[in-house]
């Protein structure tokens, strides 16, 4: 295979349309560019004829891996399968609906091979969309920008360029693809470039995400973040707030105790010592304990569970061309 400068990952799900276009684009761009390069097309369930265009796409050009998925994972798994299954010292990410500009291709390939980027997004100032989506998509920039620390624009652009070792360290899977720069930052590479690019309206097709892709993408920054936080040590989420739990209860029951011994020692008479079960303290204590236990419970489940589930991988490949790794 020789040693291949750059990988462009294409996820595609009903795009019968354009892909021809975008492959023949892409080959006019790069053929006088001096690299070498392979494109890897995942077909994500699709249900048109994208698979039959992918491969007569495999047979006119060279250096093209198929991958076609038995169903529909969303492009997160679409992304990954096709991060796993290339080679190059950088890899491009663009989308199939011809939204992206196969002309930032090599630019972008510059511009993170000569800054020393570990990770370049496209940034879609000019955006050919409706207003119902470049409105919600600002909000959730923003968010995500606070969240993260992360100064950039555009986290969802689909045309992003990564060097070889941000691709090893990230599995992505869910809705996770609009996080990837958080990953990679979580991961150590923190080094993260942003570029204009251009933006097409979508010519054929329709979007494939809706309304829900905000409330899902919100949810996932949650588990994004709380994932790689705690995904190694659960327990030191859980323990920590089963501790405190802790602590309350034990504290609250230290109080009864020393009230009623108290009350003893002066001797009150024992019908006019408030019953422990009629104080408010009293089930503030039951209540500390039970969430206490109940966390660490959770705590050891997720160490099991890790410890049995080190490595998952949440999609199944029905056929590829060329596939060389996993
Ligand atoms: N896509 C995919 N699987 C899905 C949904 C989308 O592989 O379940 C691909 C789709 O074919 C396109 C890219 O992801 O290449 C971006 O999708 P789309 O254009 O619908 O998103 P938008 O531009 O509306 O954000
Ligand atoms: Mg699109």
């Amino acid at each position: 295979m020789g040693n291949i400068d750059l990988s462009i990952v294409i996820p595609s799900f009903d795009e019968e349309e354009s892909l021809p276009i975008l492959v023949k684009s892409i080959y006019n761009n790069l053929q006088n560019q001096n690299i070498i390069f392979e494109v890897i097309i995942v077909d994500d369930g699709s249900a048109d004829n994208t698979w039959y265009e992918i491969v007569c796409l495999e047979k006119k050009y060279s250096n093209i891996t198929p991958i076609k998925f038995i169903k529909n994972y969303g492009k997160s798994d679409a992304l990954d399968a096709g991060f796993k299954a290339s080679y190059g010292n950088y890899v491009l990410t663009m989308d199939a609906d011809l939204q992206d500009d196969p002309e930032e291709i090599y630019k972008l390939y510059k511009v993170i091979s000569k800054e020393g980027f570990d990770l370049v997004s496209g940034w879609k100032k000019k955006r050919n969309d409706p207003l119902s989506k470049t409105i919600p998509s600002k909000f959730f920039n923003m968010v995500t920008r606070i969240f993260s620390g992360i100064k950039l624009n555009d986290f969802n652009c689909g045309i992003k360029i990564y060097k070889r070792g941000v691709i090893d360290s990230i599995n992505l899977y869910g809705e996770m693809h609009r996080y990837i720069p958080l990953i990679a930052k979580w991961n150590g590479y923190k080094n993260i470039g942003e570029k204009e690019v251009n933006h097409n309206k979508r010519k054929f097709g329709k979007t494939k995400f809706g309304m829900e892709r905000y409330i899902r993408g919100f949810l996932d920054l949650l588990s994004v973040s709380f994932v790689y936080r705690f995904k190694k040590r659960p327990m030191h989420f859980f323990g920590t707030f089963g501790v405190l739990f802790f602590i309350i209860g034990f504290i609250s029951v230290g109080l009864i105790v020393y009230e009623k011994i108290n009350k003893i020692s002066e001797n009150v008479p024992l019908d006019l010592i408030r019953p422990v079960t009629d104080q408010p303290l009293f089930y503030i204590a039951l209540v500390s304990i039970i969430i206490g236990v109940q966390l660490f419970l959770v705590g050891f489940l997720s160490e099991l569970v890790i410890q049995i589930n080190s490595d998952r991988k949440g999609y199944k490949i029905e056929e590829t061309g060329d596939v060389k790794k996993s």
